[in-house]
């Protein structure tokens, strides 16, 4: 096979919102299919009527195009073999079902729930090792089948599993895997309502979009023995098979909600930037070496491939992520930054603030914060004082660094002269004369601008105080250190 040949997909079920796990096995399939020159395409398992999450395909579709992953067929863009919905390939199926029939591989099985409910008990109660149906309808005679047929019971499509010897496939992950037949049910093929099941839907969708290879969450691994039964069945040759590595949370517990497993759009919302995602899903289960933290999607597309998926479980660090995150945070232009952190200022600000906010203003913002910062809506955590009017906080606070009210206020009334008569208002501009009066007035550097920074931001920490001042701008920070004195008048001292 050419590498041009490679066709990859994407299957997800509809059946809730996509999840950390889920997106990392769309990202490494579709990281094959772009460093092969392949196609990598995307189908809707939604043949499980009864698991169907409202909007749950919508979130698929959002998730991947958030992270970049453009599909060449699929859903939106549709391709030579779709449709890519499964529940509007029904037809297909059956078809495909009764030529099994027909063939001697599979049958129709007319028992009821009750029976098969029974029968478990039954195998329960004998201790046996418990199967799913012990292939009573396997073998039923042509009037036995026609009685079953004529009481109305409309029956399912089970595959004629062979009774003896052994299932053997090659993972490109695992090397060779086999499993004994006799571990093996008759799986249902096609449901009494005429609607495949996951390995039916799964194996014709494969093999009629010519995939070349199934590169799946590890999961499904007990399944492939199933699926490579039915290629057999149909007389069709399997694609190659590489299951993706387990990933646990830093328990080593499998990955649940517990660990911030959430739906993969919840990490947009909390203000995670996709290429740090992107980074962090591809170092899931695969490495570019041992040392390698930060790679960018370029060099991911160039080193990808199957032998440095490793064979064991990876693990979920969301410090990892953090870490991650506020890097590429810090490696966007500042006005790169401001445009996406907009939203989360517009979202987290307090309602007097007047939007829309102006984006070079937060520009300025963003760059005065972003050092510290793990995600964009830390971004807005305490910056409010660089778009209210007013400040509020006690007059207490002015007196933090252990002045009396009366000097507090002798100072900043000293400052406030010196803030007006400044010419150029920015860091150079304001430190040196800030610096002066400081020394003019006997007091220590660190308590004059510990004082000015509750003035003029009414907190105790803040970005850089001249770069912050800067920004606040000349006017608003004289109008904040008069009220600072007024407030220091107004309150009667303890
Ligand atoms: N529909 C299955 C899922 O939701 C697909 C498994 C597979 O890739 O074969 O994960």
């Amino acid at each position: 096979m050419s590498t041009e040949d490679v066709r990859v997909r994407y299957a997800p079920s509809p059946t809730g919102y996509p999840h950390i796990g889920n997106i990392r096995t769309a990202l490494f399939n579709w990281l094959f299919a772009r460093h092969t020159g392949g196609k990598f395409i995307v189908r809707i398992e939604d043949t499980d009527q009864s698991r169907k999450v409202e909007g749950a395909v919508e979130q698929i579709l959002e998730s991947l195009r958030w992270l970049g992953l453009d599909w060449d067929e699929g859903p939106e863009v549709g391709g030579p073999f779709g449709p890519y919905f499964q529940s509007e390939r029904l037809e297909l199926y059956r078809r495909y079902a009764h030529e099994l029939v027909e063939a001697g591989h599979a049958y129709r099985c007319y028992c009821s729930p009750e029976r098969l409910a029974r029968m478990h008990t039954e195998m329960v109660g004998r201790k046996e090792s418990v199967r799913t149906y012990d292939r009573h309808c396997r073998e039923l005679s042509a009037d036995e089948q026609a009685k079953a047929e004529a009481g109305g019971v409309v029956p399912v499509i089970r595959f004629k599993v062979p009774l003896a010897g052994q299932t053997t496939f090659h993972d490109l992950i695992r090397g060779d895997i086999t499993f004994s037949n006799a571990e093996l049910d008759d799986l249902v093929l096609l449901k009494s309502d005429g609607y495949p099941t996951y390995h039916l839907a799964n194996v014709v969708d494969d093999h009629s979009m010519q995939v070349s290879h199934v590169m799946r969450a590890d999961e499904w691994l007990s399944s492939t023995p199933r699926h490579v039964l039915l290629y057999k069945a149909f007389g069709w040759t399997p694609p190659l098979y590489a299951h993706l590595p387990m990933i646990l949370g830093p328990d080593k517990s499998k990955l649940s909600k517990r660990h911030g497993a959430t739906a993969l759009l919840e990490y947009r919302d909390e203000g995670y930037l996709p290429e740090a995602i992107f980074n962090f899903l591809a170092l899931l289960g695969w490495s570019l070496d041992d040392k390698t933290d930060v790679i960018s999607r370029e060099d991911l597309v160039r080193h990808f491939s199957l032998d440095r998926i490793s064979r064991t479980a990876a693990v979920f660090d969301i410090k990892k992520l953090q870490w991650l995150n506020g890097f590429y945070i810090r490696k966007l232009s500042p006005s790169e930054l401001a445009e996406r952190a907009l939203p989360f200022y517009e979202r987290q600000l307090p309602q007097e603030v007047e939007r829309p906010l102006d984006l070079r203003y937060v520009g300025q913002v963003v760059t005065l914060q972003r050092e510290r910062v793990k995600t964009l809506a830390e971004l807005p955590e305490n910056a409010a004082f660089f778009f209210v009017e007013d400040l509020d906080y006690p007059a207490e606070l002015l007196l933090k660094g252990g002045m009396s009210r009366e000097q507090a206020r002798e100072l900043l009334t000293a400052a406030a002269a010196v803030l007006g008569s400044v010419v150029t208002f920015d860091a150079a501009g304001l430190e040196a004369p800030l610096r002066a009066l400081a020394e003019r007035t006997s007091v220590r550097t660190g308590d004059l601008f510990g004082l000015l920074r509750v003035a003029v931001t009414g907190r105790t920490a803040a970005p850089p105080l001249f770069d912050t001042m800067a920004v606040v701008g000349k006017e608003r920070c004289l109008k904040r250190v008069r009220a600072a004195v007024r407030k220091l008048s107004d309150t009667p001292a303890a």
